[in-house]
């Protein structure tokens, strides 16, 4: 619990004739929570909040490094991915929400120690084009990471309902990417790894931020489970795939698969029977192995765009420009004098922003 407080979890029933209801209704917060003084009381327990404490306690900062399970409130499954569920939780005092992600592993105490050390980088993020990561713990089998809500899901998610994004709104999308990529890669010196839709998440202030990264790494060191993220390959670059060396650029072969996804509606690499769909999963691998780079229809899209999606999807990763140099692509700035309103659009266009 936040420093100060004392949480007694007590289960208070109180009932009142109706006469003192008025007077008592005085002493009720907005969510329910009784107060009176230094006593705070709500479903929870009671609380006291040292002298001159305000009414609302100061929302968690992932630098508090003191969120439990036991603080929050379980909401609902938002999500679900190979490695576990997705949940929206609510901070039992501060009314706060959070997104907590338990994966299922049961692993050995060295591996456990590679997953805590991970985790503990992901903590230390502070951009604000990175999901935060406010704390991660290891019980009873199941790694836990609480992380920053964001109420619009993942880029795939609002692809099912969009189907596929303008160019204008794509180039602010992207310019977030970039600088979140910008600092994992010059910053942290941290690859990705697992740069894909469903890694991308947005919320209705417009902000989209990239999650997830060290996570996959940990999927991979974890023995057995690695075969089981076969959706994770899709976006993997063709020096991964060969088990060449890589380097970031393998982020930014990922972020170019993504973006061409987005604008055209589809995955740039289709199954020989369409209808079949892939065989196996080698059989993609084969086809971005020895196929020539895919590229944005030039009919269908701005000079400019194609040329972004070129600077990305380069076989060589030395012809492949860093995130730095994207960033001060032509395509990244067209559309700045068009006063794009994401947040606008990610709510106008049906995204399932939660509503509470
Ligand atoms: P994979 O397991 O292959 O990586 P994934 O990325 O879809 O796939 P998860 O990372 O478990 O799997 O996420 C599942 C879904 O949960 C996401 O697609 C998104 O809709 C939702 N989600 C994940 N994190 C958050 C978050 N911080 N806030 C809101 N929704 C989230
Ligand atoms: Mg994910």
């Amino acid at each position: 619990m936040k420093k100060g407080g004392l949480n007694l979890n007590l289960n208070l029933k109180l009932s009142l004739p109706p006469s003192d209801e008025a007077s008592f209704a005085q002493f009720l917060t907005q969510s329910g929570t009784f107060m009176d003084g230094d006593l705070l009381v709500n479903k929870d327990g009671v609380r006291i909040v040292p002298q001159g404490e305000e009414e609302a306690p100061p929302l968690i900062k992932p630098t508090d490094d003191q969120l439990t399970l036991a603080d929050i409130d379980m909401i609902k499954v938002i999500g679900k991915g190979n490695g576990g569920v997705v949940q929206l939780v609510q901070h039992k005092w501060t009314g706060q929400f959070f997104a907590l992600k338990v994966i299922q592993m049961n692993i050995e105490e060295s591996t456990r120690k590679q997953i805590a050390q991970e985790l503990k980088i992901n903590q230390s993020s502070q951009c604000p084009y990175i999901v935060v990561c406010y704390q991660s713990f290891y019980d009873n089998g199941a790694v836990s990471i609480i992380l920053e809500y964001m109420d619009g899901g993942s880029l795939a998610d609002f692809l099912k309902i969009v189907k596929s994004i303008p160019e204008e709104y794509l180039a602010a999308i992207c310019k977030q990417v970039l600088k979140g990529l910008l600092y994992l890669h010059h910053e942290k010196h941290i690859i990705h790894r697992d740069l894909k839709p469903s890694n991308l998440l947005i919320n209705h202030r417009g902000e989209v931020k990239i999650t997830d990264f060290g996570v996959s790494a940990i999927m991979a060191s974890t023995s057995g489970l690695a075969n089981s993220f076969i959706g994770t390959y899709n976006y993997m670059s063709p020096e991964r795939i060969r088990g060449s060396m890589y380097s970031s650029k393998s982020d930014v072969w990922s972020l170019g698969l993504v973006l061409l996804e987005c604008a055209t509606g589809h995955f740039p690499y289709s199954p020989p029977d369409q209808a079949q769909g892939w065989a196996n999963f080698y059989e993609l691998m084969a086809q971005i192995v020895d196929n020539p780079p895919p590229s944005a229809p030039a009919n269908d899209f701005s000079p400019e765009f194609c040329s972004f999606i070129s600077a990305c999807l380069q076989e060589d990763p030395k012809d492949r420009k860093s995130a730095h140099e994207l960033l001060a692509h032509p395509f990244i700035s067209m559309y700045d004098d068009f006063n794009i309103d994401l947040a606008a659009y990610f709510r106008n266009a049906g995204s399932p922003l939660a509503s509470f």
